[in-house]
């Protein structure tokens, strides 16, 4: 007897068919006594869609009038997915978020799982249901509904699992695992039998979308491992987990991340006297956008003014240009340039502590590809390059044939 949190996405849940297919298979898999609960994101291209339609209506950013379009997403595949069930025979039902207790702070959008309190989910296990919940919502303290960013319903599986002391995290998809970097867009890509925490936070903060960041952090809060899988195929996915085995821990690099959402924004002619820089950020902190990369150019010494350029996601484009727009025209700053045509592309391995030339190898690689890098920025465990979004494919191609053919490979992870 067990306890399983089973994840659907978008892809997954598309269609009615495909809805059958998830019930088929779980009724298959599910041993007497197990407790399934089954967290869903929208269907096929929903969410997009609905983002699409509020645009329609207006470009100012409603971001709770938004949050509460977005939800119905998945409130249409649970209701769906207890029906399914249920024509089965099978005694299922399909709860918000809020009603299965996930408690989300922070911003509309971009909300956090703060608690999770899963009486209700328990209660309904306990009566014999297969517990269908929507993903990417919960409720915050002030009653209403928020979203938990994009991808966000793989957030609302682990939280779940962690809470509700699963014995296991599944997270069905449209590939089979976590790949060495995104199968989709890179021929060659060889899939992880098993990938740490810390790597895997790193990957998906660095754009590999297979996983939400806020998904794998939950996953280290609670120590519980996630099992990245196919929905179509029954062949074993990747495991997340805090510690992996040696056979799969002697890499240096152990993938390659692209983000084609990064922005660049260039902050020119700023005062160069001390808290320039805090006024900028905390500014865009208020307005809740995260910055990412960031660079302070040194102009001539005896220059009075100086330039900061950073990186942000390019969602929050509007919402940034609104606030800076807002400094330039108080004369705080010169000039503002913003740029959607950039992206960024990581290498991500724990085995480059310590071991130098990574960062020259990954510039060779975009040199002989013809691409020129723009900023560049490390953690202990990862190296980024902004630049050109019409370059990405090519180079993230680039760096990992020089990470994955044998004379190359040995040549970057040496
Ligand atoms: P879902 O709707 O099931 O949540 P997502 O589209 O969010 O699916 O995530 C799955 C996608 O993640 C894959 O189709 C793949 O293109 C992408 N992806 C990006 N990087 C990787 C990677 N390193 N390994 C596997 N998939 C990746
Ligand atoms: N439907 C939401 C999205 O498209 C959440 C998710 O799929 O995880 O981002
Ligand atoms: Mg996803």
């Amino acid at each position: 007897m067990a306890l399983y949190v089973k994840k659907f996405g978008g892809s997954s849940v598309a269609t009615p068919e495909k809805m059958l297919n998830i019930a088929n298979r779980v009724l298959r898999d599910r041993k007497p006594g197990d407790k399934i609960v089954i967290v869903v994101s929208a269907m096929g291209d929903s969410t997009d869609d609905l983002l699409d339609l509020a645009a329609k209506v207006s470009d100012v950013n409603y971001a709770r009038e938004r949050d509460m379009l977005l939800s119905t997403g998945e409130q249409v595949s649970i209701a769906l997915m207890a029906m399914t069930f249920k024509k089965l025979g099978v005694p299922a039902i399909s709860l918000t978020g809020p009603q299965a207790g996930i408690v989300a702070g922070g911003g509309y959008g971009k909300a956090t799982i703060d608690d999770v309190k899963p009486d209700r989910v328990f209660k309904e296990l306990e009566a014999g249901n297969i517990v269908i919940v929507a993903g990417f919502q919960g409720m915050m303290p002030n009653g209403d509904i928020a979203t938990l960013g994009r991808g966000g319903s793989d957030a609302t599986a682990v939280a779940l699992a962690g809470a509700m002391h699963a014995d296991m995290c599944e997270i069905f998809t449209d590939v089979d695992g976590v790949y060495s970097a995104d199968p989709r867009h890179v021929t060659g890509t060889i899939k992880m039998k098993e990938i740490t925490n810390t790597e895997m936070l790193e990957m998906a903060r660095l754009g590999a979308g297979v996983m939400q960041p806020r998904s794998v952090e939950l996953g280290m809060k609670y120590h519980i491992p996630i099992h990245v899988r196919s929905t179509f195929t029954d062949e074993e996915g990747t495991i997340i987990r805090e510690v992996c085995t040696m056979e799969t821990r002697d890499d240096t690099v152990r993938g390659v991340a692209q983000d084609a959402h990064a922005a660049r924004i260039a902050v020119l002619g700023l005062r160069n006297i001390p808290g320039v820089a805090y006024k900028i950020f905390s500014v865009l902190a208020e307005n809740n956008i995260t910055v990412d990369m960031i660079v302070q150019s040194v102009r001539n010494s005896n220059d009075d003014k100086t330039d900061i350029i950073f990186t942000i996601d390019d969602a929050d484009l509007s919402d940034a240009k609104r606030v800076l727009d807002a400094m330039r025209d108080e004369g705080k700053v010169e000039e503002v340039i913003y740029d959607d045509d950039t992206a960024k592309v990581s290498v991500v391995g724990a085995g480059m502590l310590g071991r130098p030339g990574v960062a020259a190898r990954m510039f060779g690689a975009l040199g002989r590809a013809g691409v020129n890098i723009d900023i560049v920025s490390t953690s202990e465990i990862s190296i980024s390059c902004l630049i050109l979004r019409k370059d990405l494919d090519k180079a993230v191609q680039a760096i990992h044939c020089l990470l994955y053919t044998s004379d190359a490979a040995d040549d970057l992870t040496r």
